[in-house]
Protein backbone atom coordinates (compact mmCIF):
# COMPACT_ATOMS: atom_id res chain seq x y z
CA UNK A 1 0.00 0.00 0.00
CA UNK A 2 1.51 3.70 -1.19
CA UNK A 3 0.85 6.05 1.13
CA UNK A 4 3.62 9.09 0.49
CA UNK A 5 4.26 8.42 -3.17
CA UNK A 6 0.79 8.20 -4.47
CA UNK A 7 1.03 11.37 -6.02
CA UNK A 8 4.85 11.50 -7.31
CA UNK A 9 4.97 10.01 -10.81
CA UNK A 10 5.30 6.46 -11.99
CA UNK A 11 8.81 7.45 -13.86
CA UNK A 12 9.90 8.90 -10.74
CA UNK A 13 8.81 6.39 -8.27
CA UNK A 14 11.67 4.52 -9.04
CA UNK A 15 14.51 6.90 -8.25
CA UNK A 16 16.72 7.40 -5.44
CA UNK A 17 15.04 8.71 -2.37
CA UNK A 18 17.34 7.76 0.34
CA UNK A 19 20.77 6.24 0.96
CA UNK A 20 23.76 5.46 3.12
CA UNK A 21 26.70 3.48 3.09
CA UNK A 22 24.90 0.56 2.46
CA UNK A 23 21.78 0.85 1.67
CA UNK A 24 19.77 2.03 -1.30
CA UNK A 25 15.38 3.20 -0.94
CA UNK A 26 13.84 3.72 -3.95
CA UNK A 27 10.35 6.51 -3.55
CA UNK A 28 8.72 2.92 -3.62
CA UNK A 29 10.49 1.20 -1.25
CA UNK A 30 10.67 3.95 1.54
CA UNK A 31 7.14 4.52 1.38
CA UNK A 32 6.75 1.40 2.43
CA UNK A 33 9.26 1.46 4.73
CA UNK A 34 8.01 4.45 6.64
CA UNK A 35 4.48 3.18 6.49
CA UNK A 36 5.39 0.25 8.86
CA UNK A 37 7.70 2.65 10.96
CA UNK A 38 5.03 5.35 10.99
CA UNK A 39 2.70 2.68 12.59
CA UNK A 40 5.25 1.10 14.95
CA UNK A 41 5.81 4.53 16.15
CA UNK A 42 2.14 5.31 17.14
CA UNK A 43 2.06 2.05 18.77
CA UNK A 44 4.82 2.65 21.45
CA UNK A 45 3.78 3.19 24.76
CA UNK A 46 4.41 6.64 26.14
CA UNK A 47 4.11 6.96 30.20
CA UNK A 48 5.31 10.16 30.24
CA UNK A 49 6.33 12.41 26.71
CA UNK A 50 5.10 11.52 23.58
CA UNK A 51 8.48 11.72 22.84
CA UNK A 52 11.13 9.23 21.94
CA UNK A 53 15.17 9.90 21.71
CA UNK A 54 17.76 9.10 18.91
CA UNK A 55 21.23 7.75 20.23
CA UNK A 56 22.82 6.63 17.16
CA UNK A 57 25.18 7.45 14.28
CA UNK A 58 24.37 8.27 10.80
CA UNK A 59 22.38 5.77 8.84
CA UNK A 60 19.10 5.48 6.64
CA UNK A 61 17.90 4.43 9.79
CA UNK A 62 18.67 7.19 11.57
CA UNK A 63 16.17 9.21 8.71
CA UNK A 64 13.49 6.99 8.85
CA UNK A 65 13.31 7.17 12.56
CA UNK A 66 12.40 10.74 12.31
CA UNK A 67 10.41 10.82 9.67
CA UNK A 68 8.50 8.43 11.39
CA UNK A 69 8.54 10.31 14.66
CA UNK A 70 7.27 13.60 12.84
CA UNK A 71 4.50 11.35 11.09
CA UNK A 72 3.66 9.82 13.85
CA UNK A 73 3.06 13.26 15.96
CA UNK A 74 5.90 12.03 18.09
CA UNK A 75 8.30 14.30 19.10
CA UNK A 76 12.14 12.53 18.20
CA UNK A 77 14.98 14.00 20.79
CA UNK A 78 18.21 13.57 18.88
CA UNK A 79 21.15 13.21 21.12
CA UNK A 80 24.64 13.00 20.63
CA UNK A 81 26.23 9.45 20.30
CA UNK A 82 29.27 11.03 21.93
CA UNK A 83 27.73 11.15 25.53
CA UNK A 84 28.51 8.82 27.63
CA UNK A 85 26.47 6.30 29.47
CA UNK A 86 26.04 9.13 32.81
CA UNK A 87 25.50 11.93 30.22
CA UNK A 88 22.98 10.39 27.95
CA UNK A 89 20.92 9.21 31.38
CA UNK A 90 20.94 12.90 32.10
CA UNK A 91 19.46 13.52 28.94
CA UNK A 92 17.20 11.27 28.56
CA UNK A 93 15.89 11.90 32.02
CA UNK A 94 14.94 15.31 30.75
CA UNK A 95 13.86 13.95 27.49
CA UNK A 96 11.43 11.67 29.28
CA UNK A 97 11.50 9.52 26.00
CA UNK A 98 8.95 6.50 25.73
CA UNK A 99 11.16 4.52 23.90
CA UNK A 100 15.64 4.90 22.66
CA UNK A 101 16.64 4.33 19.26
CA UNK A 102 20.57 2.70 18.84
CA UNK A 103 23.06 1.81 15.92
CA UNK A 104 25.34 -0.54 16.33
CA UNK A 105 28.12 1.84 18.07
CA UNK A 106 25.84 3.10 20.24
CA UNK A 107 24.43 -0.20 21.63
CA UNK A 108 26.30 -0.59 24.87
CA UNK A 109 26.34 2.95 26.34
CA UNK A 110 22.59 3.33 25.27
CA UNK A 111 21.22 0.10 26.70
CA UNK A 112 23.19 1.03 30.13
CA UNK A 113 21.51 4.32 30.08
CA UNK A 114 18.01 3.22 29.03
CA UNK A 115 18.16 1.02 32.14
CA UNK A 116 18.88 3.48 34.11
CA UNK A 117 16.24 5.81 33.04
CA UNK A 118 13.86 3.09 33.43
CA UNK A 119 13.51 3.25 29.46
CA UNK A 120 11.63 -0.25 28.88
CA UNK A 121 12.05 -0.52 25.26
CA UNK A 122 15.36 -0.01 23.36
CA UNK A 123 15.40 -0.24 19.39
CA UNK A 124 18.53 -1.21 17.38
CA UNK A 125 19.41 -1.20 14.27
CA UNK A 126 21.89 -3.47 12.61
CA UNK A 127 22.95 -4.29 16.35
CA UNK A 128 23.80 -7.88 17.08
CA UNK A 129 21.70 -9.81 18.82
CA UNK A 130 21.94 -8.12 22.48
CA UNK A 131 18.90 -9.24 25.19
CA UNK A 132 17.19 -6.26 25.92
CA UNK A 133 17.64 -5.26 22.24
CA UNK A 134 14.75 -5.06 20.18
CA UNK A 135 15.99 -5.27 16.41
CA UNK A 136 14.71 -3.01 14.06
CA UNK A 137 13.33 -5.08 11.35
CA UNK A 138 11.35 -7.19 14.12
CA UNK A 139 9.67 -4.11 15.05
CA UNK A 140 9.14 -2.62 11.66
CA UNK A 141 7.50 -6.46 11.01
CA UNK A 142 5.34 -6.22 13.62
CA UNK A 143 3.66 -2.87 12.27
CA UNK A 144 1.25 -2.98 9.59
CA UNK A 145 2.35 -1.61 6.26
CA UNK A 146 -0.83 -0.09 5.71
CA UNK A 147 -1.53 3.11 5.39
CA UNK A 148 -1.54 5.66 8.52
CA UNK A 149 -3.28 8.18 9.35
CA UNK A 150 -0.93 11.44 9.18
CA UNK A 151 -1.02 12.81 13.03
CA UNK A 152 -0.61 16.15 13.20
CA UNK A 153 -0.92 16.68 17.08
CA UNK A 154 1.02 19.74 17.93
CA UNK A 155 4.20 18.72 19.94
CA UNK A 156 6.88 20.83 21.36
CA UNK A 157 10.69 19.43 19.94
CA UNK A 158 13.61 19.12 22.51
CA UNK A 159 17.11 19.59 20.76
CA UNK A 160 20.41 19.65 22.73
CA UNK A 161 23.26 22.26 22.28
CA UNK A 162 26.18 20.63 21.43
CA UNK A 163 27.34 21.39 25.58
CA UNK A 164 30.12 23.53 23.87
CA UNK A 165 30.30 25.87 26.92
CA UNK A 166 28.77 23.93 29.86
CA UNK A 167 26.31 20.45 29.87
CA UNK A 168 23.95 20.39 26.97
CA UNK A 169 20.82 23.11 26.81
CA UNK A 170 17.55 21.69 26.48
CA UNK A 171 15.98 23.50 24.05
CA UNK A 172 12.18 23.27 23.28
CA UNK A 173 11.01 24.13 19.64
CA UNK A 174 6.98 24.40 19.33
CA UNK A 175 5.66 23.52 16.18
CA UNK A 176 5.17 26.20 13.85
CA UNK A 177 7.94 28.07 15.00
CA UNK A 178 10.85 29.46 13.03
CA UNK A 179 13.35 27.90 11.24
CA UNK A 180 14.40 24.77 11.32
CA UNK A 181 11.04 24.49 12.36
CA UNK A 182 8.46 21.39 12.37
CA UNK A 183 6.03 23.80 10.81
CA UNK A 184 6.46 22.15 7.44
CA UNK A 185 3.59 20.94 5.82
CA UNK A 186 2.54 17.10 6.58
CA UNK A 187 5.56 15.26 4.92
CA UNK A 188 2.92 12.80 3.72
CA UNK A 189 1.31 16.03 2.16
CA UNK A 190 4.19 16.97 0.26
CA UNK A 191 5.67 13.48 -1.04
CA UNK A 192 2.58 13.18 -2.59
CA UNK A 193 3.29 15.51 -4.91
CA UNK A 194 7.01 16.11 -5.44
CA UNK A 195 10.17 14.09 -5.78
CA UNK A 196 13.16 15.51 -7.16
CA UNK A 197 16.12 13.89 -8.80
CA UNK A 198 18.87 16.12 -7.26
CA UNK A 199 19.50 14.49 -3.61
CA UNK A 200 21.00 16.60 -0.72
CA UNK A 201 24.74 14.88 1.19
CA UNK A 202 23.87 15.04 4.89
CA UNK A 203 28.00 14.90 5.99
CA UNK A 204 27.48 15.87 9.83
CA UNK A 205 26.15 14.09 12.49
CA UNK A 206 21.90 13.99 12.39
CA UNK A 207 21.81 14.84 15.74
CA UNK A 208 22.78 18.40 15.23
CA UNK A 209 20.33 20.97 13.80
CA UNK A 210 22.27 21.82 10.81
CA UNK A 211 22.27 18.11 9.16
CA UNK A 212 19.09 17.48 10.79
CA UNK A 213 17.55 20.61 8.25
CA UNK A 214 18.42 18.00 5.84
CA UNK A 215 15.64 15.24 6.92
CA UNK A 216 12.95 17.86 6.78
CA UNK A 217 13.96 19.05 3.16
CA UNK A 218 12.62 15.76 2.33
CA UNK A 219 9.52 17.15 3.03
CA UNK A 220 10.06 19.26 -0.34
CA UNK A 221 10.73 15.87 -1.83
CA UNK A 222 14.27 16.31 -1.76
CA UNK A 223 16.29 12.86 -2.19
CA UNK A 224 18.85 12.36 0.65
CA UNK A 225 22.86 10.29 0.78
CA UNK A 226 23.64 10.13 4.08
CA UNK A 227 27.46 9.89 4.76
CA UNK A 228 28.03 7.99 7.86
CA UNK A 229 31.44 9.51 8.68
CA UNK A 230 32.92 12.27 6.53
CA UNK A 231 35.61 11.21 4.26
CA UNK A 232 37.01 14.54 2.29
CA UNK A 233 37.66 12.39 -1.33
CA UNK A 234 34.46 9.93 -0.49
CA UNK A 235 32.26 13.58 -0.18
CA UNK A 236 33.67 14.39 -3.58
CA UNK A 237 33.02 11.30 -5.15
CA UNK A 238 29.75 11.04 -3.47
CA UNK A 239 28.40 14.87 -4.84
CA UNK A 240 29.64 13.69 -8.42
CA UNK A 241 28.34 10.06 -9.08
CA UNK A 242 24.80 11.27 -6.98
CA UNK A 243 24.72 14.80 -9.05
CA UNK A 244 24.18 16.64 -5.30
CA UNK A 245 22.67 19.62 -5.41
CA UNK A 246 22.76 20.56 -1.61
CA UNK A 247 24.66 20.05 1.76
CA UNK A 248 24.93 21.79 5.00
CA UNK A 249 28.22 21.42 6.54
CA UNK A 250 30.90 23.36 9.07
CA UNK A 251 34.21 24.68 8.48
CA UNK A 252 35.77 21.80 9.84
CA UNK A 253 34.44 19.76 6.69
CA UNK A 254 35.66 22.66 4.33
CA UNK A 255 38.97 22.75 5.75
CA UNK A 256 39.44 19.31 5.32
CA UNK A 257 37.62 18.94 1.82
CA UNK A 258 40.61 22.20 0.76
CA UNK A 259 43.31 19.87 2.44
CA UNK A 260 42.88 16.92 -0.28
CA UNK A 261 45.64 17.52 -2.56
CA UNK A 262 44.67 20.08 -5.61
CA UNK A 263 45.03 17.03 -8.15
CA UNK A 264 42.74 14.93 -5.76
CA UNK A 265 40.49 17.28 -5.70
CA UNK A 266 40.52 18.03 -9.76
CA UNK A 267 39.49 14.75 -10.48
CA UNK A 268 35.69 15.49 -9.14
CA UNK A 269 33.38 17.23 -11.32
CA UNK A 270 31.23 19.07 -8.24
CA UNK A 271 29.52 21.60 -10.78
CA UNK A 272 26.19 19.74 -10.01
CA UNK A 273 26.52 21.87 -6.19
CA UNK A 274 23.36 24.54 -6.25
CA UNK A 275 23.09 25.26 -2.42
CA UNK A 276 26.17 24.56 -0.38
CA UNK A 277 25.20 26.04 3.39
CA UNK A 278 27.63 26.17 6.69
CA UNK A 279 27.26 27.02 10.25
CA UNK A 280 28.30 25.93 13.27
CA UNK A 281 31.13 28.37 13.69
CA UNK A 282 32.77 30.92 12.56
CA UNK A 283 34.26 30.35 9.02
CA UNK A 284 37.97 31.73 8.40
CA UNK A 285 37.65 34.30 5.43
CA UNK A 286 40.17 32.85 3.36
CA UNK A 287 38.74 29.30 3.85
CA UNK A 288 35.29 30.51 2.86
CA UNK A 289 37.23 32.32 -0.51
CA UNK A 290 38.65 28.98 -1.09
CA UNK A 291 35.26 27.25 -0.95
CA UNK A 292 34.09 30.05 -3.38
CA UNK A 293 36.58 30.03 -6.19
CA UNK A 294 36.38 26.14 -6.14
CA UNK A 295 32.60 25.41 -5.57
CA UNK A 296 31.24 28.95 -7.31
CA UNK A 297 28.41 31.72 -5.76
CA UNK A 298 26.52 28.83 -4.29
CA UNK A 299 28.03 29.14 -0.69
CA UNK A 300 25.28 30.12 2.10
CA UNK A 301 25.77 31.21 5.49
CA UNK A 302 23.70 30.24 8.41
CA UNK A 303 24.32 31.92 12.15
CA UNK A 304 21.53 30.43 14.91
CA UNK A 305 21.84 28.36 17.68
CA UNK A 306 20.05 24.91 18.15
CA UNK A 307 17.15 26.92 20.67
CA UNK A 308 16.96 29.23 17.68
CA UNK A 309 17.35 27.77 14.26
CA UNK A 310 19.21 29.97 11.77
CA UNK A 311 18.71 33.71 12.95
CA UNK A 312 20.71 35.23 10.54
CA UNK A 313 22.05 34.13 6.26
CA UNK A 314 24.37 35.32 4.58
CA UNK A 315 24.93 33.92 0.68
CA UNK A 316 28.40 33.83 -1.09
CA UNK A 317 27.59 37.08 -3.60
CA UNK A 318 26.89 39.11 -0.59
CA UNK A 319 29.82 37.90 1.32
CA UNK A 320 32.20 38.66 -0.75
CA UNK A 321 31.06 42.40 -0.43
CA UNK A 322 30.82 41.93 3.01
CA UNK A 323 33.93 39.17 4.12
CA UNK A 324 33.26 38.41 7.59
CA UNK A 325 29.60 38.93 7.75
CA UNK A 326 27.51 36.34 9.00
CA UNK A 327 24.72 38.08 6.86
CA UNK A 328 21.52 39.62 7.92
CA UNK A 329 18.49 38.71 10.34
CA UNK A 330 16.13 36.79 8.33
CA UNK A 331 12.71 38.07 8.58
CA UNK A 332 10.74 38.30 11.23
CA UNK A 333 13.85 38.44 13.23
CA UNK A 334 15.70 41.33 13.25
CA UNK A 335 19.15 41.72 15.17
CA UNK A 336 20.09 44.73 18.17
CA UNK A 337 22.97 45.20 20.05
CA UNK A 338 23.59 46.02 23.28
CA UNK A 339 26.44 47.69 25.17
CA UNK A 340 27.39 47.32 28.58
CA UNK A 341 24.99 49.66 30.17
CA UNK A 342 22.24 47.49 28.85
CA UNK A 343 21.66 50.31 26.42
CA UNK A 344 21.20 49.46 22.28
CA UNK A 345 24.38 50.19 20.09
CA UNK A 346 24.19 52.35 16.71
CA UNK A 347 26.11 50.81 13.75
CA UNK A 348 29.52 49.33 14.17
CA UNK A 349 29.56 49.43 17.94
CA UNK A 350 30.79 46.25 19.15
CA UNK A 351 28.33 44.98 21.79
CA UNK A 352 26.39 41.51 22.33
CA UNK A 353 24.07 40.98 19.84
CA UNK A 354 20.28 39.80 20.20
CA UNK A 355 17.80 38.68 18.04
CA UNK A 356 14.26 40.23 18.53
CA UNK A 357 11.58 37.89 17.86
CA UNK A 358 8.76 39.92 17.04
CA UNK A 359 6.07 37.12 17.94
CA UNK A 360 7.32 38.22 21.86
CA UNK A 361 8.28 34.66 22.68
CA UNK A 362 12.25 34.26 22.23
CA UNK A 363 13.38 31.00 23.19
CA UNK A 364 12.92 28.24 25.55
CA UNK A 365 15.33 25.99 27.84
CA UNK A 366 13.38 23.24 28.81
CA UNK A 367 12.16 23.06 32.35
CA UNK A 368 15.18 25.82 32.99
CA UNK A 369 13.39 29.52 33.25
CA UNK A 370 16.08 30.93 34.97
CA UNK A 371 18.37 30.05 31.75
CA UNK A 372 15.66 31.37 29.45
CA UNK A 373 15.41 34.51 31.54
CA UNK A 374 19.10 35.14 31.47
CA UNK A 375 19.09 34.45 27.80
CA UNK A 376 16.82 37.48 27.03
CA UNK A 377 16.38 41.14 28.17
CA UNK A 378 12.93 41.83 26.94
CA UNK A 379 9.58 39.50 25.72
CA UNK A 380 11.32 37.73 22.70
CA UNK A 381 14.48 39.72 22.42
CA UNK A 382 17.58 36.77 23.33
CA UNK A 383 20.93 36.10 22.36
CA UNK A 384 22.60 33.22 21.71
CA UNK A 385 25.93 34.43 23.72
CA UNK A 386 27.98 36.51 20.86
CA UNK A 387 29.65 39.81 20.79
CA UNK A 388 29.51 41.61 17.82
CA UNK A 389 28.36 44.24 15.28
CA UNK A 390 25.80 45.63 13.32
CA UNK A 391 27.06 47.77 9.97
CA UNK A 392 25.41 50.53 8.57
CA UNK A 393 23.93 48.28 5.85
CA UNK A 394 22.55 45.57 8.61
CA UNK A 395 24.80 43.20 7.96
CA UNK A 396 25.84 41.55 11.14
CA UNK A 397 29.87 40.72 12.03
CA UNK A 398 30.66 38.47 15.03
CA UNK A 399 33.53 39.09 16.83
CA UNK A 400 33.25 36.19 19.58
CA UNK A 401 31.71 34.25 21.89
CA UNK A 402 30.95 36.41 25.22
CA UNK A 403 32.11 33.30 27.41
CA UNK A 404 35.55 32.66 25.14
CA UNK A 405 36.15 36.88 25.65
CA UNK A 406 39.13 37.27 27.57
CA UNK A 407 39.31 40.42 30.09
CA UNK A 408 42.97 41.61 30.37
CA UNK A 409 43.61 44.36 32.85
CA UNK A 410 39.86 45.54 31.69
CA UNK A 411 40.50 45.41 28.43
CA UNK A 412 38.15 42.95 26.11
CA UNK A 413 40.51 40.90 23.93
CA UNK A 414 38.43 38.69 21.33
CA UNK A 415 40.45 35.93 20.77
CA UNK A 416 38.65 34.90 17.08
CA UNK A 417 40.87 37.77 15.88
CA UNK A 418 43.83 36.45 16.69
CA UNK A 419 43.05 33.11 15.49
CA UNK A 420 42.08 34.07 12.11
CA UNK A 421 45.80 35.94 11.85
CA UNK A 422 47.19 32.90 12.71
CA UNK A 423 45.51 30.26 10.34
CA UNK A 424 47.26 32.41 7.56
CA UNK A 425 50.27 31.53 9.16
CA UNK A 426 51.84 28.55 6.84
CA UNK A 427 53.04 26.81 9.32
CA UNK A 428 49.69 26.46 11.70
CA UNK A 429 47.25 23.80 11.16
CA UNK A 430 44.66 24.83 13.80
CA UNK A 431 44.57 27.60 16.60
CA UNK A 432 42.56 28.16 19.69
CA UNK A 433 43.11 31.52 21.83
CA UNK A 434 42.25 31.03 25.53
CA UNK A 435 43.19 33.37 28.73
CA UNK A 436 45.09 31.96 30.85
CA UNK A 437 46.08 33.52 34.58
CA UNK A 438 48.25 36.94 34.50
CA UNK A 439 48.77 38.30 38.00
CA UNK A 440 48.51 41.91 36.57
CA UNK A 441 46.26 42.06 34.29
CA UNK A 442 43.59 38.83 35.54
CA UNK A 443 44.17 36.79 32.20
CA UNK A 444 46.42 37.15 29.29
CA UNK A 445 45.76 35.47 25.51
CA UNK A 446 47.36 32.27 25.19
CA UNK A 447 47.36 30.86 21.28
CA UNK A 448 47.45 26.34 21.80
CA UNK A 449 48.45 25.81 18.03
CA UNK A 450 48.45 22.79 16.07
CA UNK A 451 51.75 23.25 13.65
CA UNK A 452 51.20 21.92 10.08
CA UNK A 453 54.47 19.93 10.42
CA UNK A 454 54.68 19.30 14.16
CA UNK A 455 58.13 17.79 13.38
CA UNK A 456 59.28 21.40 12.55
CA UNK A 457 56.63 23.35 14.17
CA UNK A 458 56.77 27.69 13.80
CA UNK A 459 58.62 29.17 16.52
CA UNK A 460 56.63 31.06 19.43
CA UNK A 461 58.92 34.39 18.02
CA UNK A 462 57.91 34.06 14.83
CA UNK A 463 54.50 33.90 15.17
CA UNK A 464 54.57 36.71 17.61
CA UNK A 465 56.11 38.76 15.05
CA UNK A 466 53.40 37.48 12.49
CA UNK A 467 50.38 38.62 14.72
CA UNK A 468 52.18 42.18 15.09
CA UNK A 469 52.15 42.58 11.53
CA UNK A 470 48.30 42.32 11.71
CA UNK A 471 46.96 42.75 14.76
CA UNK A 472 47.26 45.59 17.35
CA UNK A 473 49.55 44.39 20.50
CA UNK A 474 47.23 44.13 22.87
CA UNK A 475 45.36 41.90 21.11
CA UNK A 476 48.41 39.54 20.28
CA UNK A 477 48.79 36.29 22.28
CA UNK A 478 51.49 36.50 25.10
CA UNK A 479 52.65 32.95 24.66
CA UNK A 480 52.46 30.13 22.05
CA UNK A 481 52.11 26.68 23.09
CA UNK A 482 52.31 23.82 20.68
CA UNK A 483 49.81 21.34 20.30
CA UNK A 484 48.65 18.10 18.91
CA UNK A 485 44.98 18.59 18.80
CA UNK A 486 42.62 20.64 19.61
CA UNK A 487 40.14 18.27 20.33
CA UNK A 488 37.26 19.89 17.85
CA UNK A 489 34.32 18.05 18.28
CA UNK A 490 32.35 16.78 15.32
CA UNK A 491 30.76 20.38 14.56
CA UNK A 492 34.01 21.66 14.37
CA UNK A 493 33.53 23.47 18.07
CA UNK A 494 36.56 23.87 20.45
CA UNK A 495 35.48 23.23 23.78
CA UNK A 496 37.04 26.26 25.40
CA UNK A 497 36.03 25.72 28.72
CA UNK A 498 38.11 22.24 28.48
CA UNK A 499 41.36 23.86 27.22
CA UNK A 500 41.69 26.50 29.75
CA UNK A 501 40.88 24.06 32.65
CA UNK A 502 45.18 22.89 33.02
CA UNK A 503 45.88 26.77 33.12
CA UNK A 504 43.04 27.43 36.01
CA UNK A 505 42.99 26.65 39.32
CA UNK A 506 39.25 25.86 39.53
CA UNK A 507 37.60 26.74 36.05
CA UNK A 508 35.51 29.85 35.99
P1 LIG B 1 26.36 25.13 24.17
O1 LIG B 1 25.30 26.18 24.03
O2 LIG B 1 25.84 23.86 24.74
O3 LIG B 1 27.61 25.60 24.80
P2 LIG B 1 26.77 25.59 21.41
O4 LIG B 1 26.40 26.99 21.67
O5 LIG B 1 28.01 25.30 20.65
O6 LIG B 1 26.79 24.71 22.72
P3 LIG B 1 24.96 25.07 19.24
O7 LIG B 1 23.52 25.41 19.36
O8 LIG B 1 25.32 23.78 18.60
O9 LIG B 1 25.51 24.98 20.69
O10 LIG B 1 25.75 26.20 18.45
C1 LIG B 1 25.36 27.55 18.40
C2 LIG B 1 26.59 28.39 18.37
O11 LIG B 1 27.38 28.08 17.21
C3 LIG B 1 26.32 29.88 18.25
O12 LIG B 1 26.00 30.47 19.48
C4 LIG B 1 27.66 30.35 17.70
O13 LIG B 1 28.63 30.44 18.72
C5 LIG B 1 28.10 29.23 16.79
N1 LIG B 1 27.76 29.54 15.38
C6 LIG B 1 26.72 29.07 14.66
N2 LIG B 1 26.74 29.55 13.41
C7 LIG B 1 27.82 30.36 13.32
C8 LIG B 1 28.39 31.17 12.28
N3 LIG B 1 27.85 31.23 11.06
N4 LIG B 1 29.49 31.88 12.58
C9 LIG B 1 30.05 31.84 13.80
N5 LIG B 1 29.58 31.09 14.82
C10 LIG B 1 28.48 30.36 14.59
Amino acid sequence: MSLTVTGIPLDQRGSLALADDRMRYSWAALDSVLNRAINAMAALDFPQARRVAVFAPNAAETVIAYLAGLEAGVSTAPVSYHLNADELGYILGIAQAGALFVGPETVETGLAAARRAGIAVVIGWRCPPTEGITPWEDWLAAAADTAPAADARPLPHLHFTSGTTGKPKATETPPGYFPPAENMESFVAILRTRATPSPGLVVGPLYHTGPLTMVRSMAGGSALVVMEHFDPEEALRIVEQERIAGSVMVPTHFQRLLALPEEVRARYDVSSMRRLAHTGAACPPQVKRAMIDWFGPVLVEAYGGTEAGTTHSITSDQWLRKPGSVGRAVAPLETVVIGADGQPLGPNEVGQLYVRDPSGRGIVYHGDPEKTAGAHIAPGVFTLGEMGYVDEDGYVFITDRVSDMIVSGGVNIYPAEAEHILLQHPGVADVAVIGVPNADMGEEAKALVVPRDPAAPPSADDLRRFCRDHLAGFKCPRSFDMVADLGRNVMGKVNKRELRRPYWPSDR
